[in-house]
């Protein structure tokens, strides 16, 4: 009685339904409707198919004019000599002090990164948001023995500006110390062969700075040297010439940064200067 009883009352619905299913099919849509149909579908999933890069650009910066990238000038990294004069001192960043700088960066989601790694992601259009490009002048052997560890432990890197005509020698970095410092993912750039007064230099004295110290280092890694750095920030437009034509691609001034960098003028990049002392967390804001 039950079945028979569903049975009369679902019959009549399952013949209602059958005939609207026939209706549709002997009669469609009117063509005309149809690519309007399309056309939203399309748009629907164009709008999806943008809406998921869309969101994951919002991790990185528009490359425009003026790129959001903070380039630090650091020189010694550990401890003070016992006779350090004032100078010395000015130059100096304490391990435990640079630590907590790169800590801060890191807890803050900047991105610290090599001039190197800069320019790739310039280049893949994927440059993070909050970048510090952390710079080492001189090639100090305490950069590999202090700076290097921390740099790694963070899964930082920086671009460390080498004086080609000092490796080996007392206070300096060794060939093969350059070699790890290249190994762990840093950027060798060139700092001369030997640390003149580049705006004093002319002809074949001021390319033989550039370009051997440059072919110097690229037997050390055997990879491209595209960053310089102008001792004691001296140059002149000459300078900047001649660094263009012996294929470099970024140069570092010691003229103080307000935090961009233009990429029209890569070859008088500024830095913030990081002496000991200095409240990085006040500078940034
Ligand atoms: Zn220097």
């Amino acid at each position: 009685m039950r079945v028979a009883k569903s049975s009369s009352f679902f019959l009549p619905v399952l013949m209602i339904v059958s005939a609207f299913v026939a209706v549709v099919l002997l009669f469609p849509p009117i063509d005309a409707s149809e690519p309007v149909l399309q056309d939203e579908v399309m748009a629907q999933v164009t709008a999806t198919a943008t809406a998921t890069p869309q969101a994951k650009n919002d991790q990185f910066q528009e490359i425009k004019k003026e790129i959001d990238a903070k380039v630090f000038m650091y020189h010694h990294i550990g401890p003070l000599p016992d006779k350090a004069d004032d100078i010395r001192k000015g130059l100096t960043v304490s391990e435990q002090e640079f630590e907590q700088q790169i800590k801060y960066l890191s807890e803050q989601g900047y991105k610290i990164m090599s001039f190197a790694k800069l320019d790739e992601a310039i280049l893949q259009k994927q440059l993070p948001q909050k970048v510090v490009v952390p710079t080492f002048d001189d090639g100090y052997d305490d950069n590999y023995n202090y700076a290097l560890p921390i740099l790694n432990k963070y899964g930082a890197t920086g671009t460390f500006f080498i004086i080609t005509g000092k490796i080996g020698k007392s206070e300096y970095v060794t060939q093969d110390q350059v070699k790890e410092i290249f190994s762990k993912g840093n950027e060798i750039g060139s700092h001369t062969v030997n640390h003149p007064s580049l705006d004093k230099y002319r002809g074949e004295s001021l390319k033989n700075e550039l370009i051997k110290s440059k072919e110097t280092l690229e037997a050390i890694t055997s990879s491209p040297v595209i960053s310089f750095c102008y001792p004691a920030g001296k140059y002149n437009q000459q300078t900047i010439d001649v660094v263009k034509d012996a294929k470099y691609k970024y140069a570092v001034t010691t003229k103080s940064s307000l935090g961009v960098i233009d990429l029209e003028n890569l070859f008088e990049i500024p830095r913030y200067r990081i002496s000991s002392g200095r409240n990085i967390e006040a500078m940034l804001r």
